[in-house]
């Protein structure tokens, strides 16, 4: 992990080891300081020699001179031990006067820093800083760590620095004139104070979004952004320089802690904002598993050594890289959430890339290149905010349409239950109008018929429609449409109209559309119009199909099926009902009962087929003849019952005679040729309703029909009181 503090990034823990590999070989020499010193990297020149035991005092160290190695051969960056490390720098004064120098280590993590003065063969101790001292008693209260330097002029002057570290060791080390050091730290102060100021307002406008909208993404949000910007405070040396100075057991520990938080809070984020679980289950699980580790983790800066705790860090923010590499192989940039992630942490990497570029000398070395990773961050953390925003409002979009869809289907569902409920069908219909009116919030709305001329409208509802002719096109019988900015009307309609929902309807006696359309543009959207159409379509042809079931029923339990007469039962239903009104109404009304003239003859020489059509050419004529004075029934076999209401027995005689010479008048044509002449015979009763029941009615006019069979047939005869008792 020594990546994050070279380029103060997490991801640049891949490219370390090209990194250190391909540092320039500089042998160590004397570093020669000019008139014209600026700034001078002076770390490649330098030599090294790392005491692993930890033991050698400073002057013994003068005698080891010889095992020191130049700085790059020994390429010690990066490791953790408990050694001490010494670096000698031999400064010589090239210029012709005194030299104030600083010299810096740009890294402000180590934990202990001694500068030491060879003079005469001895080590003086100039002054230690760094994470294990305080920070208030640096004599330049600076991030990182400073010495300020006297060469002499015309001078030579070697110096040693020992360095102990608890993490990894690095120490770029510059030798600064001390206003190019001032100039160049004005730069590096403003941007810093820019970028963390800018990721503060991030905080703190998330942390207003998170408790308006009460989003707990927004909350994991919030913490990995807190996080992030902590470890580049620490990374920067600002958390040391501001907030733990004097706590350097902290400082030592807060590093490692820190990227264990920003990691947990990241992976926790990229779990709900993905919707891994979603995505795949047991990347889900294995996420919560990392997060259970991650958490544990968590205590391992409190508790080890602040070696042991940087290693755990480093493992958590190894795995943690390797997590994103694999969602992103996994979940893929499908959904627009995923496609701001990837391009959020691809910035990110992007800004680390243009930084190591740099570092390599492809690309200028300049005040971009060198803030790159920053701007990367920044710009991570700004588009992550973006896409949390945009899935916050798609949800609460989503929640919307829920609640909208929920309210149009409860709608359809409770006038579906009254439509149930209805036996005709233009109160159907109507209903079917009235409810896609409310739902749409259209102003028109009307059902139209096929017939056989054409389409005409069955019901409307709303403004009068103009038309001069109805024309459907087919297509519209085949689906639902919904369509708005209408430009040419369909139908044939010439109203103005922008919006329209089309529903075809097919039942087997009856087949429309259902249309509504409004002339203004309406609330109505797709999703709910497909809502309306889907629903109403399937439920509107249902329960149509039910009723006209129902209504075939009813007729079946009415109609007798041969002749299309009322069948006796519901004959007398209908009779008894009239004739308690007849009744109170003082009238005299008439009956007949008809009874087909040797009809077994009919039966036994052309079959009963035959004999059925004469049942119904019978039938016909009973019906064409007393339909309009009378209710007509089939009473049993070949046998008809005729109740004439407010008829005297002299009409009734009249309407009855008028039968029988129909029936002689007209034989029926046999279907292999030739006629069938048949003729009937009635029997007539009349009385008045108040004083005659219906069933001595019926007993008088059976009473007549036996005299008619008994006096020849073909007859109708009225029944006398006389002949009361047939013999
Ligand atoms: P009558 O002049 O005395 O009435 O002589 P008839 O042969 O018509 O005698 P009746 O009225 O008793 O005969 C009824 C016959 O009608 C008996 C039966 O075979 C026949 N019949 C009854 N119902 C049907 C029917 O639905 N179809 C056919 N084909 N024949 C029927
Ligand atoms: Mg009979
Ligand atoms: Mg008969």
């Amino acid at each position: 992990m020594k990546v994050f503090f070279q380029s103060r990034l997490l991801f640049l823990l891949l490219f370390i080891a090209v990194w250190t590999a391909s540092a320039h070989l500089v042998s160590a020499a004397e570093i020669k300081i000019g008139n014209s010193l600026n700034e001078l990297n002076a770390t490649n020149k330098t030599s090294i020699y790392i005491d692993y035991s930890d033991k050698i005092a400073p002057n013994s160290i003068v005698d080891k001179q010889d095992e020191f190695r130049p700085f790059s051969e020994a390429n010690p960056s990066g490791n953790i031990s408990s050694a001490s490390y010494w670096i000698k720098l031999p400064l010589t004064n090239m210029s012709s006067s005194e030299k104030e120098l600083l010299l810096e280590i740009k890294k402000p993590h180590l934990s202990s820093v001694t500068l030491y003065r060879e003079v005469a063969g001895k080590l003086i101790e100039e002054d230690t800083i760094g994470y294990s001292l305080p920070f208030n008693d640096r004599k330049i209260k600076h991030k990182n760590l400073l010495f300020p330097i006297t060469l002499e002029k015309d001078g030579e002057q070697v110096y040693f620095l020992k360095i102990k570290t608890d993490t990894f060791f690095q120490a770029p080390i510059v030798l600064w004139d001390p206003i190019s050091f001032s100039t160049d730290n004005y730069f590096t102060q403003t941007a810093n104070g820019i970028y963390f100021g800018v990721m503060i307002a991030m905080i703190i406008y998330n942390t207003f979004l998170f408790f308006s909208l009460k989003e707990k993404t927004y909350l994991y949000y919030i913490f990995f952004v807190i996080g992030f910007t902590v470890m580049q405070l620490i990374w920067d040396g600002y958390a040391y320089q501001f907030l733990w100075g004097d706590s350097p057991w902290w400082a030592l520990r807060s590093n490692s802690f820190f990227i264990i938080f920003t990691s947990l809070f990241a992976l926790q984020f990229t779990k709900h904002f993905l919707q891994v679980k979603t995505a795949a289950l047991w990347l889900y699980k294995l996420t919560n598993w990392i997060l259970a580790v991650f958490c544990l983790s968590l205590l391992a800066p409190l508790m080890f050594a602040p070696s042991l705790s940087t290693m755990i860090s480093t493992v958590v923010a190894t795995i943690f890289v390797f997590y994103i590499i694999a969602v992103a192989i996994i979940v893929r940039a499908h959904s627009r959430e995923a496609k701001y992630y990837f391009a959020a942490w691809g910035l990110l990497v992007l800004g680390v890339v243009l930084n190591l570029l740099a570092a390599y000398k492809i690309l200028p070395l300049n005040h971009f290149t060198l803030i790159s990773p920053k701007i990367g961050a920044l710009v991570e953390v700004f588009i992550l905010s973006l896409g949390l925003a945009d899935k916050i409002k798609r949800i609460s979009l989503e929640k919307e349409q829920e609640t909208k869809k929920y309210y149009i289907q409860s709608m359809l569902h409770n006038s579906y239950k009254n439509m149930e409920a209805m036996e005709e069908t233009p109160a159907l219909i109507e209903s079917g109008l009235t409810v896609l009116q409310d739902v749409t919030k259209y102003e028109n709305a009307l059902f139209l018929e096929r017939e056989e001329e054409g389409w005409s409208v069955y019901a409307h509802k709303g403004n009068a429609i103009q038309t001069d002719k109805w024309n459907v096109s087919e297509e519209f019988m085949d689906n639902p449409q919904f369509m708005t900015n209408i430009r040419n009307n369909p139908f044939g309609i010439q109203n103005d109209i922008h919006s329209l929902i089309s529903i075809p309807i097919k039942a087997a006696k009856k087949e429309g559309l259902f249309v509504v359309f409004n002339e203004q543009e309406g609330e109505l959207q797709t999703f709910e119009a497909n809502i309306i159409t889907e629903s109403f379509a399937d439920h509107f042809q249902h329960i149509l199909t039910k009723l006209e079931n129902y209504q075939n029923l009813k007729v079946s339990a009415m109609f007798d099926h041969l002749t299309n007469l009322y069948n006796r039962k519901y004959f007398f239903e209908q009779i008894t009902d009239l004739y308690q009104i007849t009744a109170s109404l003082n009238d005299s009304s008439s009956l007949f009962l008809i009874d087909i003239d040797h009809f077994k003859n009919v039966n036994d020489t052309y079959g009963h087929m035959t004999g059925d059509k004469a049942i119904i050419f019978v039938a016909n004529i009973i019906h064409n003849i007393c339909h309009n004075s009378g209710i007509i029934g089939r009473y049993g076999g070949e046998e008809f019952i005729v109740f004439l209401p407010n008829t005297s027995h002299n009409q009734a005689k009249t309407i009855a005679e008028q039968l029988v010479l129909a029936m002689q008048d007209q034989a029926m044509e046999l279907e292999f040729g030739g006629s069938l002449p048949l003729t009937i015979s009635i029997g007539i009763s009349s009385g008045e309703t108040s004083k005659t029941s219906l069933h001595q009615l019926i007993l008088n006019a059976d009473a007549a029909l036996y005299q008619a069979k008994a006096q020849g047939r073909n007859q109708a005869v009225v029944f006398m009181k006389e002949a009361k008792k047939p013999v």
